[in-house]
């Protein structure tokens, strides 16, 4: 049903903003979200929610049933926040020394929560219901999966689940809202390169696991140039090299580790492969042995353009001014993926840079702040607005 939430938006985003601040100044790692998750339950315990906590440690979960039956949508938050240090100065700006909300995660704590509020004042209108997830550790890939594993899926199991993230690469009044694949697997990977270790000054008495590994670093460039397939595509990057500790000592080993990611499960695992058979032939071929091993940390989020066909007709009736990005991906990555592939849904994009006011840092960096006072009751009025057309009767 159409409900028009602008006049109640209104009234309330100056507290909505002053909640995303407080979060702000407080962040939490993944799986440490004590204070957010209890804000979190108190406020959803005061909207008339039924609530379960604990859940993938510290997830909530908040059930708005309606008045009759009808279908069960999931509305996922992500609460977590990262160990960076903050540089913006602005008087909300992190209280704790080397924690941040620098991805965005305080406002989508706060977006759901406010789209909770606002569907509750229609309770009596409600045909099915509303399950709200606040997932922890988003950034370290394991929130989501955690969740699940204690039946977040589960009593009842959703039709549809929707998400979103503001996004910073993206400027204010433009939403991505994207079919099919449009975040990417991610892989973590590890390569041991171990050889001789030797004096400096006698290098052929050794072998060199250092120099090894350097050719294992060059080599890996050619996967992704000569081995994926062009119109596919993949990221194999390199992130970290350590290996000796002295100017005069060969050491014994060196170690790579990096990430891969993939919109393909099948081009993930050719990844995988080129890297374990080019660590493995170079190792050798310089007196060295080497292994290989990775870690999957998320699938690829795959949008259902049926849930985008209603989160679009939300957007074209209560935002029409917006600009929606239908090509939009990004090698990031997210596990709202595991969501994703258990149930159909979407995750969308919603513009948070605003340059000039400098509110444009990407994402994870330590001056990273959004246009709050733009975008949180523009998401809000999105989500609240796409769950409606599903649940809401006259
Ligand atoms: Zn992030
Ligand atoms: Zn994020």
């Amino acid at each position: 049903m159409l409900i028009d939430f602008s006049a109640r938006i209104e009234a309330r985003q100056n507290a909505w903003i002053a909640r995303r601040r407080d979060l702000h100044q407080h962040p939490e790692l993944g799986f440490e979200e004590v204070r957010t998750a209890g804000i979190v339950a108190e406020e959803l315990t005061r909207l008339g929610l039924e609530i379960r906590t604990g859940i993938g440690k510290t997830g909530v979960i908040g059930m708005l049933e309606g008045d009759s039956d009808g279908p069960t949508i999931m509305v996922r938050a992500d609460m977590d926040a990262l160990p960076i240090q903050e540089e913006n100065e602005t008087d909300y700006a992190s209280q704790t020394p080397n924690k941040m909300h620098a991805c965005g995660h305080d406002v989508h704590t706060t977006v759901a929560l406010a789209v909770a509020e606002l569907l509750s004042e229609h309770r009596d209108q409600i045909a099915g219901r509303v399950k709200f997830v606040f997932q922890p550790a988003e950034e370290i890939g394991t929130g989501a999966g955690a969740m699940i594993a204690d039946g977040a899926l589960e009593d009842p199991k959703p039709d549809f689940a929707l998400g979103l993230h503001v996004w910073n690469e993206v400027e204010v009044g433009k939403v991505a809202l994207v079919d099919g694949p449009m975040m990417a697997a991610a892989g973590d990977f590890t390569v041991n390169v171990y050889g001789r270790g030797g004096h400096g000054a006698m290098p052929h008495d050794a072998h060199d696991p250092l120099v090894a590994a350097s050719q294992i670093v060059t080599a890996l460039q050619t996967i992704v140039s000569r081995n994926v397939n062009p119109v596919d595509v993949g990221v194999v990057s390199v992130t970290e090299f350590k290996s000796g500790d002295s100017f005069n000592v060969i050491p014994a080993s060196a170690r790579l580790r990096g990430t891969i990611r993939a919109f393909d499960t099948a081009v993930m695992e050719l990844l995988g492969n080129r890297i374990e058979a080019l660590a493995t032939g170079i190792a050798s071929a310089m007196g060295c042995t080497s292994n290989f091993s990775v870690a999957h940390l998320t699938l690829p989020v795959v949008n259902a353009p049926e849930v985008n066909a209603v989160v679009r007709q939300a957007i074209d009736r209560v935002a029409p001014e917006l600009e929606v990005l239908t090509d939009y991906k990004t090698m990031a990555a997210e596990d709202m993926s595991y969501f994703l592939d258990a149930v159909p849904g979407t995750f969308f994009f919603v513009g948070s840079a605003n340059h000039e006011r400098g509110l444009d840092y990407p994402h994870h960096h330590p001056r990273f702040d959004i246009d709050d006072e733009a975008v949180i009751p523009l998401a809000v009025n999105l989500m609240a607005s796409a769950v409606a057309a599903y649940v809401l009767t006259g």
